[in-house]
């Protein structure tokens, strides 16, 4: 059995985790559904990230006190102005080629988008002329890992004659263009240019358009954060990797707002707990790490910003991002508040009492103690998180018979946490399992058994990755004690019947 990603992909799909979308109508690419287990997963690594960041936060470094930190939802749909003001409108694009169809000897919907900056240089067939590609190396854009760099230095005498992907049959190139990765949608009954509005690309913008009101509702002083969890969308043109990118997923993000000189300090306090955040769902610290953005890659308004990156099978040996953690500066207040007309400065109250302790002038400390926040924002995926757990887990098991891997979640996150099986399907066992069952089934997602082999019971149970199983045997009749193995080590221990509940409390389930 091989750790590949289409081995993945078959176990999400023959066990539940995760779907194409539309398969029966043969799929729409960049969209897919979670299954039973891939939303149980998904919704365990979401009430993780909301439990830890709006209601059991960090404590503050110096205070020892809590954060501030308030939970948002947002509408999905806003007016198309904030999209203009984000700047999301006019530069939220990929400079794209595409390629033209040439003498009708392919159809351009098969070879639709050939270079896309950042996003992989898939279309050099790795085994098949690339004359084009060492053309681009030459006039400086680069594909490395991959990746395709510097596209928008492609000029004219490169729109020369290409090898498509899959086929030895030549195409042209287009100009470079920009795509940009909005999807539109026309609220109400008028389908035209002036009720156009978009999905969101990001949450984020949404908790910008909040701020004000949670500033003037929940008695919050700066600094604090709002954080959302919901769906975005991206018309990525080349969807990838199975979840990795996909057109529709959800996001974990959090703007926090504080002053611009405590900024950097929480800059660095951010991305410290994120990172530990993401040691906490279980992940291997050698598959982690960060990656700090060099200047030519930072947004003109960011002063600094920093991924967390994972070792993908498909990245492997190198890295891909995971989350961003960014120090945004007042770019989005103060778009906003040009946009908008709405004020969305703050008064600190705080700070001008102490610059007035501190003898500082009054005309100095009016204009100091109102300012527009600056902005630290950790912005991760939870679907990639998905991801990422699936990857982490998924552990081939030639030495065990009956299954080909093991999904080895921490039990915290596994979908089902226990198997409640009866060693054979007579001799009272049946009844002592299944009121074991039930009794449990209270507390946790359990599943009960009695069908096949006892074997062929914990495979399945291996293969979705249920940290415990609970066997009912002779010595259950006899002496009330059961057998609990263990999925990772199919170790078994004997624990008494009344104390299976504490046990799998104990071990985080
Ligand atoms: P990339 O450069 O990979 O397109 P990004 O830097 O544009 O990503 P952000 O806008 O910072 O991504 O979004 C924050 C997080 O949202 C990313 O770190 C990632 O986990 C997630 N994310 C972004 N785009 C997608 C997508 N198309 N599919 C799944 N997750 C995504």
């Amino acid at each position: 059995a091989a750790r590949s990603m289409e081995a993945l992909v078959s176990l999400c799909k023959r066990r539940g985790f995760v779907f194409p979308a539309s398969e029966i109508y043969g799929g729409i690419n960049g969209f897919w559904d979670y299954g039973p287990l891939g939303t149980a997963l998904k919704n365990h690594v979401r009430d993780h990230w909301w439990h830890q960041t709006v209601e059991c936060p960090p404590l503050d470094p110096d205070s020892g006190e809590p954060l501030s930190v308030l939970g948002l939802d947002s509408a999905i749909i806003q007016n198309p102005k904030v999209w203009e003001a984000s700047g999301h409108v006019g530069g939220f694009s990929d400079p794209m080629v595409d390629c033209r169809e040439t003498n009708g000897r392919y159809r351009q919907d098969q070879v639709e988008v050939l270079f896309v900056e950042g996003r992989g240089a898939w279309a050099f067939p790795e085994n098949k002329p690339d004359a084009i590609a060492k053309k681009l190396r030459k006039a400086g854009v680069t594909i490395d890992d991959g990746e395709v760099k510097n596209l928008s230095q492609v000029d004219e005498s490169l729109y020369g004659t290409i090898v498509a992907p899959d086929t030895d049959k030549a195409g042209t190139l287009t100009p470079p263009r920009e795509f940009n990765l909005m999807l539109d949608t026309y609220p109400g009954v008028i389908r035209n240019e002036e009720n156009k509005a978009y999905l969101r690309p990001e949450t984020a913008q949404g908790i910008f358009l909040n701020y004000l009101n949670v500033l003037n509702t929940m008695r919050v002083k700066v600094p604090f954060g709002i954080a959302q969890i919901g769906k975005s969308f991206r018309n990525e043109v080349t969807p990838r990797n199975f979840i990795f990118r996909s057109r529709e997923f959800e996001q974990m993000e959090m703007e926090w707002f504080c002053s611009e000189e405590e900024a950097p300090k929480w800059y660095d306090f951010w991305k410290h707990e994120r990172m530990r955040w993401w040691e906490s769902l279980g992940i291997d610290q050698a598959n982690l790490r960060f990656r700090d953005h060099g200047s030519d890659e930072l947004a003109h308004y960011s002063s600094a910003c920093v991924d967390v990156e994972y070792r993908y099978p498909f990245t492997a040996p190198g890295f891909g991002e995971l989350e961003g953690v960014a120090h945004r500066g007042n770019f989005d207040l103060t778009a906003h508040t040009r946009a908008s007309n709405a004020k969305l400065d703050y008064f600190d109250q705080e700070l001008q009492l102490r610059l007035k302790a501190e003898g500082v002038g009054k005309d100095e400390i009016k204009e100091r103690s109102r300012y527009t926040p600056h902005v630290i924002e950790p912005a991760s995926g939870l679907t990639r998180a998905v991801l990422v757990l699936l990857c982490e887990a998924f552990t081939p098991s030639p030495e065990r018979s009956g299954s080909d891997y093991v999904m080895k979640f921490k039990p915290k996150f596994a979908p089902v946490k226990a198997g409640v099986f009866p060693l054979v399907n007579k001799d009272g066992m049946p009844e002592v399992a299944h009121k074991l069952y039930m009794e449990l089934r209270q507390r946790f997602a359990c599943e009960y058994d009695a069908k096949q082999t006892i074997g062929k019971r914990y495979a399945r149970m291996d293969e979705i990755g249920t940290p415990f199983c609970i066997a009912v045997d002779g010595d259950t009749l006899e002496n009330n004690v059961v057998t609990i193995r263990d999925r990772d080590t199919t170790q078994q221990e004997r624990v008494g019947i009344d104390r299976v509940a504490a046990f799998l409390a104990e071990k985080g389930c």
